[in-house]
C-alpha cells in the first residue's frame, strides 16, 4: 500500500491516502484511495466516487481500486457509505468478469458500452439501494427496478454528453448514438430483461433528457468549451 502511495505522490498536487475498507454488504476488505475532490470531479460530471479496473501509473500496476473524495475521509453518513458500497459492487464486477475495453469512441464501441453500463450500473444501484433503502425515493412513484434502470440510463447518457462536450467523442458519433438510442431503446431494454415500458418511455423522452444532461454539464462545468455541437 505504501508503494502505491509513493507512486501516486509522483503525480503533483494530488493528495491521496490508501485505506483498507471493510465492506458492510460483502464483509470483505477492499482497497480505497481518498484523492482530492477536484481530481474526482475532472473524471466525470456525474460521479461522486468511482471504481477503476486494474490500471498502471508510472511503473506500478494497481489492483482494482475505489477512488473517493478526500473530503469524505471522516464522513459516515448512510449516503456516503452506500455510495462506497455501490463502488465496491463494481470492484467485484471487475474481479469476477472480464470487462471489455472501451478504449476508442467509435459508434460500435459506444453501443457496446451502453449494454455494459446498463447491466453493471443496474446491478450496483440495485444492491446499493436494497441495502440502503433510505436513498431510494419511493415518493417519486418508481419501483426499485424502474429507479435503478433510470439511474443506470441517465448515468450513461450524461457521461456520453460530457465526453462529447469535452470533444473526447466526436460530435457526429454523439448524434449517431442518440439516433440509435431513440430507435433501439425499447428493443435493447427488452434484450436486457428490463421493464418493457421503460424503453419506450425513455425513447420518447430522449430530447428532454439530453437537454437536462447538457444543462447539468453547463451548471457543473461553466468552463466547458462552448463548441457543444449537438
Ligand atoms: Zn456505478
Amino acid at each position: 500500500m505504501e508503494a502505491y502511495e509513493k507512486s501516486l505522490t509522483a503525480q503533483p498536487s494530488v493528495n491521496k491516502k490508501f485505506v483498507q475498507y471493510k465492506s458492510i454488504v460483502f464483509g470483505k476488505s477492499y482497497l480505497i484511495a481518498y484523492v482530492e475532490d477536484e481530481w474526482i470531479k475532472q473524471m466525470g460530471s456525474t460521479l461522486d466516487a468511482f471504481a477503476a479496473q486494474r490500471w498502471k501509473f508510472m511503473t506500478i500496476a494497481f489492483p482494482p481500486l475505489v477512488f473517493v473524495p478526500y473530503s469524505w475521509m471522516n464522513l459516515n453518513s448512510e449516503k456516503h457509505i452506500s455510495i462506497i458500497e455501490h463502488e465496491i459492487v463494481h470492484l467485484n464486477q471487475f474481479l469476477i468478469r472480464k470487462i471489455p475495453s472501451f478504449a476508442d469512441n467509435t459508434i460500435e464501441v459506444l453501443k457496446k458500452e451502453f449494454l455494459h453500463t446498463m447491466r453493471s450500473e443496474y446491478e450496483a444501484y440495485f444492491i446499493q439501494l436494497a441495502n440502503y433503502p433510505l436513498l431510494y425515493p419511493e415518493e417519486k412513484g418508481f419501483s426499485l427496478e424502474e429507479w435503478c434502470i433510470l439511474r443506470a440510463y441517465t448515468q450513461y447518457l450524461d457521461r456520453m454528453l460530457f465526453w462529447g462536450a469535452l470533444s473526447r467523442i466526436p460530435t457526429e458519433n454523439i448524434i449517431s448514438l442518440l439516433e440509435w438510442l431513440k430507435a433501439e431503446l425499447p428493443k435493447k431494454f427488452d434484450y436486457l430483461g428490463f421493464e418493457k415500458t421503460a424503453g419506450k418511455k425513455y425513447s420518447n423522452q430522449l430530447a428532454d433528457m439530453v437537454l437536462t444532461g447538457i444543462s447539468h454539464i453547463f451548471k457543473d462545468y461553466p468552463q466547458t468549451p462552448s463548441a457543444i455541437g449537438f
